[in-house]
């Protein structure tokens, strides 16, 4: 059962969507303070409670890695899939529209990003018209809602948040594209490719196997055992 300290962060998770793990500890921590009786539960049997009193109304919050930066991220989804037309009621449909080309480019391309002159060309292939502009503030407001996020050159990928909301709908639709790390089995769009399997890793999941590996850096498929190249994070 959810005391006020759960409610206290589901609040928060519901506000926000995503919350990186430094956030939800120190939200953590002030639900610990501020409300009584929770003193043995650590974050993960905490998380498992609210998760337990949301499970009926489909939602959960799923941890998760940022592709490129490593970072463990909780983001609050719904468990049935999400076709990206109801993602989110803040975000017109055409606009959804345009987020759903985006996703496929980005599935498409090998290195699972896509140049924002290509993101906002994408306009052109609408059924209903948008202005470029429009699709410039409107990338912005992904961005800003973490759904997507852009590199130092201004790429854009899928940023965790999609990741894990739209894991079921990546993993369908585009099943001949998608594929999953190596190591954690997690989709991954973002990472280093095997150039003799194929294989693709998390940048974070091969940095881990390989710190053990030392300098003997292997392909982790079990027919392959390439070696690797130094995973730079
Ligand atoms: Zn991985
Ligand atoms: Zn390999």
């Amino acid at each position: 059962m959810m005391n006020d300290g759960h409610r206290f962060t589901l609040q928060h998770f519901m506000s926000k969507g995503i919350l990186n793990a430094k956030e939800v500890k120190t939200i953590f921590s002030q639900s610990k303070d501020r409300f009584q009786g929770q003193d043995e539960e650590d974050l993960r049997t905490f998380i498992l409670t609210i998760n337990q009193s949301v499970a009926p109304f489909n939602l959960e919050i799923k941890k998760g890695i940022q592709e490129d930066d490593g970072q463990s991220h909780y983001c609050l989804v719904n468990t049935v899939e999400t076709p990206i037309s109801r993602l989110s009621s803040t975000y017109t449909l055409n606009e959804l529209e345009l987020f759903k080309k985006l996703v496929e480019q980005i599935v498409n391309t090998e290195d699972g990003k896509v140049g924002s002159l290509a993101a906002v060309n994408l306009t052109e292939r609408l059924e209903k018209k948008m202005g470029k502009e429009d699709a410039e503030i409107f990338f912005e407001k992904l961005e800003r809602d973490k759904w997507i996020k852009k590199d130092k050159n201004g790429k854009i990928s899928l940023s965790v948040r999609s990741l894990l909301e739209l894991e079921q709908y990546l993993k369908e639709v585009y099943a001949d594209y998608v594929k999953s790390c190596g190591i954690c089995d997690k989709i991954c769009l973002l990472g280093e490719t095997c150039s003799s399997c194929g294989v693709k890793l998390h940048l974070q999941c091969a940095k881990n196997l390989f710190s053990r590996q030392g300098d003997d850096r292997k392909c982790p498929s079990y027919d392959c055992r390439a070696p690797w190249g130094e995973v730079v994070l």
